[in-house]
């Protein structure tokens, strides 16, 4: 049967679950953003910037010590490289690209480990927006470093002290600032989660990942991989990095944060462990209580440590065209090290769980070609590795 696909649902996930007064902003932003990335010049001023501002194409790494050390043939994409140092500046460059031209000139935008307000923050000032940032208390003082950063990008940073003080209620405090100004304001969501048209736009903006990828490794290898490997928190670098491959016989496969063991609880993987729900504007997998509470995540990894993901990961789950594993604390710990003894490379914490699946027993075929999509470096990850390392 020739279905016509519904718009801002992946199979019976996404959608628009938002207050009333939201849906005509979120029906705009969704037709300005199909006007804007089918305008060739659209297109060309955010692939000029991306190229002589964030420093796109990224390079693709043989990490040859770490193809010896695993008996896999391992290839790193490097978003690390970046200006700002992870993935997350494609998305915020696109969105605040789009909220100019939609003539908004306040930007609002939330933030966990600060990395997204960081790069929101940076754009903002590229652009001469205005910027507000919601984040947790306690992400405040985890964060006090980035916090920095975004003041002194001329950003305002909001402590949002309501529920557990973390990223989650940063959201919702973000959607209850853009109920009240959204005539003037865009908000920049950092994942491709949340209601329609945030999941499909940040995949769009993020998908350059995947298509650099793919012509990269053609040119140098002849042919696809055989495997790429994300690491999963709200989906963005995943999807990004995915998207380009769905339609080729290449595995992929998408880490959660595992924590500290699923059987113990204390994780932040909606996919492996978790149910559908409504979380955010979006009917997507996420981790909830049997009344729907959503429950705590834990995860050493800010960046991962999210109770819900992006509605075209549960798609994608349903249908196993990806699979999606978890890498816990120790084992992503494990990983961090690893790579940088091996390969001069420090990931992110978040990134360290990507990485970790290529020591995940009988996972891999010994002798895969694998591309693990590098989302960011660790710079801001030191001290507390240095504190859990011991060294
Ligand atoms: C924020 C972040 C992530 C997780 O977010 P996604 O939307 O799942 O990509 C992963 N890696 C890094 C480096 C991050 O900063």
């Amino acid at each position: 049967m020739n279905q016509e696909p519904q718009p801002g649902r992946f199979g019976q996930f996404g959608g628009r679950y938002v207050p009333e007064t939201l849906v005509p902003a979120l029906e705009e932003l969704a037709a300005e953003f199909e006007l804007a990335w089918s305008d060739p010049e659209f297109r060309s001023t955010f692939e000029s910037l991306s190229r002589d501002y964030v420093g796109r194409p990224t390079p693709l790494t043989e990490a040859n010590r770490l193809s010896e050390s695993t008996g896999l043939q391992v290839s790193v994409k490097r978003e690390d490289l970046c200006h700002t140092g992870a993935h997350k500046i494609n998305n915020a460059l696109g969105q605040c690209l789009l909220a100019q031209r939609m003539g908004k000139k306040r930007i609002i935008a939330e933030t966990g480990a600060g990395q997204h307000g960081v790069a929101t923050a940076t754009v903002c000032a590229l652009f001469g927006l205005e910027c507000e940032v919601y984040m947790g208390e306690e992400d405040c003082a985890r964060q006090e470093l980035n916090v920095f950063r975004m003041k002194l990008l001329g950003a305002k940073v909001v402590p949002v002290r309501s529920g557990t003080k973390t990223l989650k209620d940063a959201l919702n405090e973000a959607m209850r600032d853009w109920v009240t100004n959204v005539r003037s304001t865009h908000y920049v969501i950092g994942t491709a989660a949340g209601p329609h048209p945030y999941p499909h736009m940040v995949r769009e903006f993020q998908s350059v990942i995947g298509s650099e990828t793919r012509t990269q490794y053609q040119e140098r290898h002849g042919r696809l991989p055989d495997v790429g490997i994300a690491c999963v928190g709200g989906g963005s670098n995943a999807i990004g990095f995915f998207h380009a491959f769905l339609g080729d016989d290449v595995r992929l496969i998408g880490v959660e944060a595992g924590g500290l063991g699923l059987p113990t609880g204390h994780h932040a993987a909606p996919l492996s462990a978790g149910s559908p729900g409504v979380l955010h504007g979006s009917y997507s997998y996420m981790m909830q209580d049997d009344d729907g509470q959503v429950l705590p995540t834990h995860s050493v990894s800010a960046g991962l440590d999210y109770p819900g993901v992006g509605a075209e990961h549960s798609y994608l789950k349903d249908t196993a065209r990806v699979e999606y594993v978890v890498a816990t604390d120790e084992e992503a710990l494990a990983a961090f090290r690893r790579v940088a003894e091996l390969e001069g490379l420090i990931p992110a914490f978040e990134t360290a769980h990507a990485f970790a699946a290529l020591w995940q027993a009988g996972l891999l075929q010994p002798g895969s070609r694998v591309v693990v999509n590098m989302s960011g470096r660790g710079d801001k990850d030191m001290e507390r590795a240095s504190r859990l390392l011991g060294l």
